[in-house]
């Protein structure tokens, strides 16, 4: 670390944040993004107009307590406006749930791998961060995260669907955990995806809020809803803990456009479930096609699927999808790639089939 300003010694250890990259060009192709996780799908009608309605007085700051947008929610969820605080994206109040619990000392608990976040956000606060595989089947480990709760952990981080794995957590094995966990043991259930999930037995967050008054919801309005741009997420927690969340996020981090613009679409939260339908029913036609190829691709309950690759492999994937103008993320053990356009996942099911033959002639060879 420079020494020449009295900058933190922790900053030297904080992971990379590691945005998705944008898409290389190639001569006569549309450019495609699959590296975020975004929304494909163009903003719903009256979405344009509350963005622009929003925006009328810049000079103004946003109502700072998001009512509107607070009434809706907790109307919508059946809780307490009290219970629900909005943030700057899901990020903002992940971020804050770090920062009202985290400090020198203690440790934060999470499966791995998960949202790049995380970590970031333990080393951030000076916390220790005890991260546990995910099993084989891209699923948490919940033994094994039990078995790095002790009495310095403050939080654990619960992501379902797994980003960037895929599978949901069962409600099963979130009330077997929740029964384990020390009741003054924050537990966040990060459910940026649960719009996607379609597995009968993917866990209903809100009835888990309901028994259990650790577990803090953490939601966006990103994914789904398509407003990654506008940055607004929520939380639902225990009062006690949505007032101390209140006390750390910035004021005014929502703006009035993000504010306008999420009342306005969870106003049309039943289109926003069928586009998410259809963007999952997209999703496990693609995750087959791999499959059928031989790829191993985990059960995905996000916008995107996950690909098992070895390091080599996923470097030359992910090279052979930039060829043909699609950007994908590469992280340790293989590729995730986001539900996008037709036409986008066609030219990734063609490398994919290029890259299986390859794979089935080097293995005849050998
Ligand atoms: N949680 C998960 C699992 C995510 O993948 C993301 C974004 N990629 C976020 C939270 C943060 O989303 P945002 O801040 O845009 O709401």
């Amino acid at each position: 670390m420079s020494n020449r300003f009295r900058l933190r010694e922790a900053l030297s250890q904080f992971p990379p944040y590691v945005p998705g990259k944008p898409p290389v060009q190639a001569p006569g192709l549309t450019p495609f993004k699959l590296s975020s996780n975004e929304n494909h799908l163009p903003p719903l009608p009256g979405v344009l107009d509350a963005v622009t309605d929003g925006g009328q007085i810049p000079a103004n700051y946003p109502d700072p307590k998001s009512t509107k947008l607070v009434a809706d929610l907790a109307d919508h969820l059946g809780v307490e406006p009290a219970e629900v605080v909005p943030g700057a994206g899901a990020s903002e109040v992940l971020s804050a749930l770090t920062n009202i619990t985290l400090e020198a000392g203690t440790s934060v608990v999470y499966p791995w791998p998960s949202f790049e976040m995380y970590p970031i956000l333990a080393v951030a606060r000076g916390a220790e961060k005890r991260a546990v595989p995910t099993l084989p089947d891209g699923r948490h480990d919940f033994q094994g995260l039990l078995s790095e709760i002790d009495q310095t952990t403050r939080l654990v981080l619960l992501c379902s669907p797994n980003n960037p794995t895929g599978p949901a957590i069962t409600s099963e094995e979130l009330d077997g955990f929740l029964a384990e966990v020390p009741a003054d043991v924050i537990v966040a259930l990060d459910e940026a995806y649960f719009e996607f999930a379609t597995g009968a037995e993917a866990v209903d967050g809100l009835a888990a809020y309901r028994k259990h008054p650790n577990l803090v919801l953490v939601r966006t309005f990103s994914k789904a809803h398509g407003l990654a741009g506008l940055r607004v997420g929520y939380g639902v927690a225990d009062e006690t803990i949505a007032t101390a969340l209140r006390q750390v996020i910035a004021p005014f981090s929502v703006t009035a456009v993000a504010q306008a613009a999420a009342a306005e679409s969870l106003g049309r939260v039943g289109e926003v479930l069928v586009r998410a339908k259809q963007v999952a029913a997209d999703r496990d036609r693609f995750a087959a096609d791999l499959r059928e190829l031989g790829f191993d691709v985990p059960d995905s309950e996000g916008n995107y699927v996950w690909v098992a690759l070895d390091p080599e492999e996923a470097v030359a994937f992910e090279g052979a999808c930039a060829e043909v103008a699609v950007a994908i993320r590469r992280l340790t053990g293989g590729v995730r790639i986001s539900i996008g356009p037709d036409e986008a996942l066609d030219r990734v099911r063609t490398v994919a089939a290029t890259f299986a033959a390859e794979r089935r002639d080097r293995s005849a060879q050998a």
